[in-house]
Order: C-alpha cells, then structure tokens, then sequence
C-alpha cells in the first residue's frame, strides 16, 4: 500500500467567497505519492500533469476535483463534511489500487488540458438543437472538454450519419486521456 496514514486533513470553506456552500480539503501525509502519479494520469484520464513538478490534477463533474503533489492532495468542491472524508477515502483508494496494479498499466504524462474546443465543435453535428439540454453546440463542446458530460448527451451524434464524426470525436478524445470520471 502506497499511502496509509493521512497525517492531517483540514476542510475549509473557500476564502474568496464564504457565502458558496462548498468546502475544499487538503490533506497531507509523510509518504512521496508522485510514483503513481503517470498511472493514476492513465487510469482516471487526469486533466493536467506536471511531470517535472509532479503536479497532477484531476476533474470530476459538478466542480469536484483533486490537485495531488508529492505530499499533499486538494480536495475542491465538496457538498458537505461527509462528501469531503468521502472524497479522500475514494482518491486513497484508487492511489493505493493503480499502485498495485501499476505493472499492469501503461503510464501516461500528458493530460486533458491540450484538448482545444474548436476541435471538438467541428466534430459536433452542430445544429444547435438543444437536445443536450445545452443552448449550443458551442456550449456542450465547453463542457465536454471539462468532462463534466458525456457523448452520449448529444443524442444526434448517434444518429448513423453522424458515425464518421463520432469516431473521429471518440479518437481525438481518448488521445488526450479524456473521460468522465465520478468518484462512486
Ligand atoms: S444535442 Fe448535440 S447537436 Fe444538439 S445542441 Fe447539443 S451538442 Fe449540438
């Protein structure tokens, strides 16, 4: 097991704003967790990785998310206590899985932030249909590139002549690692 003791876990309610009713976190530890770093990047689709300053960040929906460094991982966006222990336990949890398993799984030292959104408009079916529930085509390729929403939100890019642009979305996506990603 990479990292087993959690030495201090402070949560916090962001300075910029008191009002917002989130929390963040930060927890830190003795243990140097950047081994697992590229692999975790691989398995979790990590939206940006420092590879040099052993930074990797990590989006999930709804403005949650994890800032992990050698000795320390962020924790933003939490709904209440409860959600943010939860949120360290399930990010500890998958160190501590990938490492185990990190023979088995190709490293990865890029992330999701290179993804361009004009790339992914172009590869929309862009009749601004709202059937995402998105005003725009514009709008959902934003969010797609947050990985806050998934392909199949845009019910038309399912549709048969739509198949070659879908291929080519699904291609240029998981080039960069991209995924949608929720702790469970
Ligand atoms: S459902 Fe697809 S085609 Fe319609 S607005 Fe959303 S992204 Fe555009």
């Amino acid at each position: 097991m990479l990292l087993e003791q959690i030495k201090n876990y402070e949560i916090f309610r962001p300075k910029c704003d008191y009002s917002k009713e989130i929390l963040h976190g930060i927890a830190t530890f003795d243990t140097d967790i950047s081994p697992v770093f590229p692999y975790l990047n691989a398995e979790l689709g990590g939206w940006d990785y420092d590879r040099d300053n052993q930074v990797l960040m990590l989006k999930l929906s709804a403005g949650k998310g994890f800032t992990m460094q050698r000795h320390e991982i962020a924790i933003k966006g939490a709904r209440d206590i409860e959600e943010a222990h939860a949120l360290l336990s399930w990010i500890k949890g998958q160190i501590n899985q990938v490492y185990e398993r990190r023979e088995e799984i190709t490293p990865r030292y890029t992330g999701q932030a290179g993804l361009r959104v004009m790339d992914i408009l172009r590869l929309l079916p862009m009749t601004n249909c709202k059937a995402c529930s998105y005003a725009t085509c514009m709008a959902y390729a934003a969010a797609l590139r947050e990985g806050e929403i998934r392909l199949e939100d845009c019910p038309p890019l399912w549709e048969e002549k739509c198949q070659e642009k879908r291929e080519k979305l699904q291609t240029y996506l998981e080039s960069f690692g991209w995924r949608t990603l929720d702790a469970e």
